[in-house]
């Protein structure tokens, strides 16, 4: 819901890639590369790269580059001079950097005699593993703390030497050095190790999400991709490599990754073979060695809400299977002012936009066909909110606003209400949409792009219910299972559901204009009879880092939920709602731009 007084910036995490460049340094005979960050987007299935944006720019090498679990830093290998060593030792050695992704500087992670390669962080987020090559020059794992605080340590003895590695939990798959390589994995907690391959090439990668590892193997003289399931030790053969090329990054579950040459080039399950997606000959870069994809971001919890939407049985209604791609840029921000997210008219004004400006939103938007022949081109909407107003300052250490109620617990009630009708006995008259908005805190964004670019046509649409903040029972609703319904007086929708048995009331508190304050407002004023469901009761933790899951009651939310579906079949199959004379909100949609 939308805050009356002020707007927050909207937290976009990005997903990026970080490809890197390898030219030949004559003077040092160490391979001189840099490390380049580009936006990635998905559209129709197939990867985007937007312009690379060279992060490192200096004689030297900079390479291995790894996100943190929050994709606000990339820390990366660097051979730099080092002031510990003596002379002859300096220019050989490497270190761990980190770079903030917010644009400050570059800062050294570790800072040792020894040299460390392959950074990552643990799937904790309390520290670093890196490839630490000792006095002796074996290569070991180690572990180092993420802050100055806290001491290195040696995770593994048993093994050497360790040259790449992928977390899955309280498990490491390993690439381990010899004759031949193998694959080993390492339980953490028992310390127990065990061979799963042999023969492998470098990459050795977890597949997000799951408890799957890919590397690299060799068969006679071809390389494949083959995946490891942890649980089970089945390994299936996923691709071939591209020639010669043994890294590759995952970009979601089913999409890998991998550069060649000046190429990126895309790899999805059940796809035979690589597609080029970008040539950036014109970056520059010349030989992209590596690289590695943000694991976080708005889009997970896009990828995330689509697989649900498709699991529930709905079928896709985005441009793009489930999703709906939301063109959004940041703003030039005044000095000190904090940046916020604006929706573009349209995607030829996205690549007018420089590429560091560009912001890839996402609605999530899927259906169940009506059954009735004269009534399935009309349609009834459901909607939720699920984007927050990402981080703000530190409270007791906590500055990640979950937006638990607001409105989580809407898009939670959007998906199962989704479920219980796609796979109902009963199926609606009309055709039922159900979509997951984003950017409702900065100003219905994603909600005000649907409008202008509707899966269907705005002209079929008989009703949009919104459903925002049910976490939490409100008294004034009459408690728990209970919910309101903003601008109830304005339409005959809301008596329409009373009458159907939705245990709904009027919003008692019209001074707080919640009919104003979410998506439904937008459809609204497009002549949409909308309105919004909510059992908000003015709890302190609106719009703070205390909006957390442990508050919600489940109960509650389920009742609510199970009227909620009652409400869109009702909705679906009855009479059309209409405006009562004056209920319709007088201004367009369109000023809010
Ligand atoms: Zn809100």
């Amino acid at each position: 819901m939308t805050s009356t007084t002020f707007f927050r910036s909207l937290v976009v995490a990005l997903p990026l890639t970080v490809a890197q460049a390898q030219t030949p340094t004559p003077a040092t005979g160490t391979p001189n590369t840099d490390v380049f960050l580009s936006r990635i987007a998905m559209r129709d299935g197939a990867l985007i790269v937007q312009p690379p944006i060279n992060l490192t720019r200096r004689d030297g090498y900079d390479n291995q580059p790894s996100f943190d679990a929050r994709g606000r830093v990339l820390f990366y290998t660097r051979r730099a001079p080092n002031a510990l060593l003596r002379d002859s030792l300096r220019d050989v050695q490497t270190d761990i950097w980190r770079y903030a992704l917010d644009g400050s500087d570059h800062t050294p992670a570790t800072v040792t005699a020894e040299s460390e390669y392959s950074a990552q962080v643990t799937p904790d987020g309390n520290s670093l593993t890196v490839i630490r090559v000792e006095r002796d020059s074996a290569q070991q794992l180690w572990r180092m703390p993420l802050t100055t605080a806290g001491t290195a340590e040696r995770l593994v003895g048993r093994v050497k030497p360790v040259g790449y590695y992928a977390w899955v939990g309280g498990q490491v798959a390993m690439f381990v050095l010899g004759s031949p390589a193998t694959l080993q994995l390492m339980d953490t907690v028992s310390g127990r190790i065990d061979t799963i391959a042999r023969d492998i090439g470098r990459g050795v990668k977890r597949v997000p999400g799951t408890s799957r590892v890919t590397f690299v193997q060799r068969v006679g003289t071809s390389w494949y991709i083959d995946q490891v399931d942890l649980a089970t030790r089945a390994v299936t053969r996923l691709v071939k490599t591209l020639p010669g090329v043994d890294e590759y990054a995952w970009v979601d579950s089913t999409t890998m990754i991998a550069g060649t040459g000046t190429t990126l080039q895309q790899w999805t399950r059940a796809q035979t073979g690589w597609t080029v997606v970008a040539d950036l000959k014109f970056a520059p870069l010349t030989n992209i060695s590596r690289v590695t994809v943000d694991p976080t971001g708005s889009w997970r919890a896009t990828r995330w809400l689509a697989a649900q939407f498709r699991d529930a049985g709905l079928k896709p209604a985005g441009d793009s299977g489930f999703v709906q791609r939301v063109p959004l840029a940041s703003t030039v921000a005044a000095a000190g002012a904090r940046q916020r997210p604006q929706l573009l008219a349209s995607w030829g004004a996205y690549d007018s936009v420089p590429a560091e400006r560009r912001l890839p939103g996402a609605n999530v938007i899927g259906y169940i066909e009506g059954s009735d022949p004269s009534l399935r081109n009309e349609y009834v909407l459901m909607t939720a909110h699920y984007d927050h107003i990402g981080v703000t300052k530190a409270v007791n250490g906590d500055s990640i606003n979950n937006g638990a109620d607001d409105d989580a617990a809407g898009t939670i009630a959007v998906l199962q209400v989704a479920r219980l009708l796609a796979k109902g006995a009963v199926k609606p008259r009309r055709t039922i949409v159900f979509a997951a908005m984003t950017g409702e805190e900065v100003g219905l964004l994603g909600t005000r792009w649907f409008i202008d670019h509707p899966v269907r046509p705005l002209s079929q649409l008989v009703a949009n219910l919104e459903v925002e903040m049910i976490g939490r029972p409100d008294s004034l609703a009459g408690g728990a299972g209970k919910a309101w319904l903003t601008g109830y007086e304005r339409s005959t929708l809301g008596d329409q559901l009373r009458d159907g048995g939705i245990p709904i009331v009027p919003d008692r508190r019209p001074s707080q204009r919640f009919f104003e304050r979410s998506d439904n407002i937008a459809f609204a004023r497009m002549g949409i009879p909308a309105h919004t469901l909510s059992t908000f009761n003015l709890h302190a933790d609106y719009h703070t880092v205390r909006d957390e899951a442990q508050y919600a009651d489940p109960a509650h939310m389920s009742r609510v939920i199970e009227a909620a579906a009652q409400a869109m079949m009702i909705l679906a199959n009855g009479p059309k709602p209409t405006w009562h004379p004056n209920g319709q909100p007088v201004g367009t949609t369109r000023p809010m731009r």
